[in-house]
Order: C-alpha cells, then structure tokens, then sequence
C-alpha cells in the first residue's frame, strides 16, 4: 500500500529523519531527503539509499527558518518525485538558556524551525492530499510537547505549539484520509543531544559516557537513549492502513518519562 508513494521528511540529513526516511525507503516510499547542509553530505544520503532500498530519492538543501525556504523545499520535492503524500515534519534545533537571559534571536529561530516550518509545509502540501483523498502527516513533536524542563522556553514553546497544531490539522482533516499526528520522543541518540552531554560531562565532572546516562536519568529510569530507528518504525506504522483511525494522537515513545 505504501509502496509508490513519494515522502518528504525534513531534517533528514541526520538522526530522527534519517532513520525514518530508511524505515519509509524499506517499504518501498520513494524519498525526499532534507537538510541544511549543503549536497556534499545530502546527495551520497540520497544515492545511498537508492542503493539500498531500491526506490528514487532526492535531496534539497533548504534553510526552514522562513517560509521561502519551505516554499522551495516542498515545490522541489514534488517537482522531482512528485505527488507528497507522506509529509514528516522532523527538522528542528534546541537552545537552552534560562527565560529572562533567552537571547530574543534564538527564540524567533527556534519558533521559525520547529513551529511554523511545519505549519508553512502542512499548508503547501495539504492541497495534495486531499485531492488524492490520502495523506499522512506526522509532527516530531518531543516530550517537551507534552510536559516542561527549565532553561527551554523556545523549544517547550514550539513542541506543544506543534501538538496544538497537529490537532487542528487533524480535525479539519479527519473526513478525507488523511490523518496527522505528533510523535513525542525522549532523548534519543542523535547529534541534536551532544551539546547538552557536553555540558552535562563539564558540570559533573564525568566521561560523555556517563553523561549520556547521567542525563537521561535526571528524567526516567529507563536505561538508554532511544534508537532513532524505534521513531522511524513507528512513524512507518502511522502510515500504514491500520493506523488509518490514529489521528490528532500526540504520541510519547519516552522511557515512561511523562508517565511520572
Ligand atoms: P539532528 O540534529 O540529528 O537533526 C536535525 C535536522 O534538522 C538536520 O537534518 C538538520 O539539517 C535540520 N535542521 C537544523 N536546522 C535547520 C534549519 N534552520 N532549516 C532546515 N533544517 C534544519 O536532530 P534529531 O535529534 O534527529 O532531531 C529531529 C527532531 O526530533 C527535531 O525536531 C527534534 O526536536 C526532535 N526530537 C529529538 C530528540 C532527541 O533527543 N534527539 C527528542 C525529542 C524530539
């Protein structure tokens, strides 16, 4: 049922989106690859998984912090492997700093990636969709959609801005196959935590490997990071006909950190 389909799923240059973009390709999807890296490191991505999975795939290069830049992107995307009818809303940045000293260009940069590049895609790509009467949305959202942490206004902000956002989409949605939901991760092992292990390993004066360890457990007991191939699979399973009635789920996969 999935094979065929063309998606596009932004940040994939890396972590999250990459290996969701594999679980996608695996299924026969053809893929539309993103980053904001330049196609050096985008195009051997995309042929590598060509190789791979035997599907086409694509790589644009586009910086999502205005609306042009996800204008281009999702016109590019349908322009070379047509039709988008799975959109994963991935790309997204984290800053920290406590609220009274958040420096004003980060939290607007923060907003504009994680927030409203999904916004600005899901309204480009919808049109689409409905008049195939099929679509998939899903938002990767965190558990930073679901409950707050000191020192990320910006990110706690734009992750529950998400969630409000995947709701709405999917109730305008829900009578014409297309559903849209969140995906609520915990920390998961990508090149998005290195500088909050960086910092962690300074402040308690420990290896990055206790640190990584140390930092998940100021939130869950659960014993690792997350593999981001358990968020690709899942958001895989969100596409198929038997998740047909999921829709305006904001979902955690997080080590029972918000079941405290
Ligand atoms: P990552 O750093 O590995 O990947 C981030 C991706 O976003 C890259 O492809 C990068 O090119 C892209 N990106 C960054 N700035 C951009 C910009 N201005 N314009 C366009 N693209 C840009 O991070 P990841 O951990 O895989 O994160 C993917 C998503 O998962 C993010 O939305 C993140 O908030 C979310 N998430 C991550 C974790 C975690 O612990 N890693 C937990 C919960 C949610």
């Amino acid at each position: 049922m999935l094979k065929g389909r063309t998606a596009l799923v932004t940040g994939s240059s890396s972590g999250i989106g990459l290996a969701t973009a594999k679980a996608l390709a695996a299924s026969g999807v053809q893929v539309m690859l993103h980053g904001l890296e330049g196609a050096d490191l985008g195009e051997p991505l995309a042929r590598g998984i060509e190789q791979e999975f035997g599907v086409r795939a694509g790589y644009v290069s586009a910086d999502l912090s205005t609306p042009e830049g996800v204008e281009h992107l999702v016109a590019a995307a349908a322009d070379q492997l047509g039709v988008i009818s799975i959109l994963v809303n991935n790309a997204g940045i984290q800053f920290t700093a406590p609220t009274r000293d958040f420096p004003v260009q980060r939290w607007d940069q923060v907003l504009a990636v994680n927030l409203s590049a999904a916004f600005h895609a899901t309204r480009l790509a919808l049109p689409a969709m409905e008049e195939a009467g099929w679509g998939r949305i899903i938002n990767v959202a965190s558990v930073h959609g679901l409950v707050g942490s000191a020192n990320k206004a910006a990110y706690c902000a734009a992750k529950h801005g998400l969630v409000g956002l995947t709701k709405v989409v999917a109730l305008e949605q829900a009578a014409n196959g297309i559903t849209v939901n969140a995906i609520c991760p915990g920390w998961t092992d990508t090149p998005l935590l290195n500088h909050q292990i960086e910092t962690f390993a300074r402040d308690h004066g420990v290896s990055i490997e206790e640190s990584r360890l140390g930092l998940l457990h100021t939130k869950t007991p659960y014993p690792s990071l997350i593999d981001p191939a358990a968020i690709g699979a899942m958001i895989l399973f969100l596409c198929s006909d038997a998740a047909a009635a999921i829709t305006g789920a904001a979902l955690p996969i997080d080590g029972a950190w918000t079941a405290q």
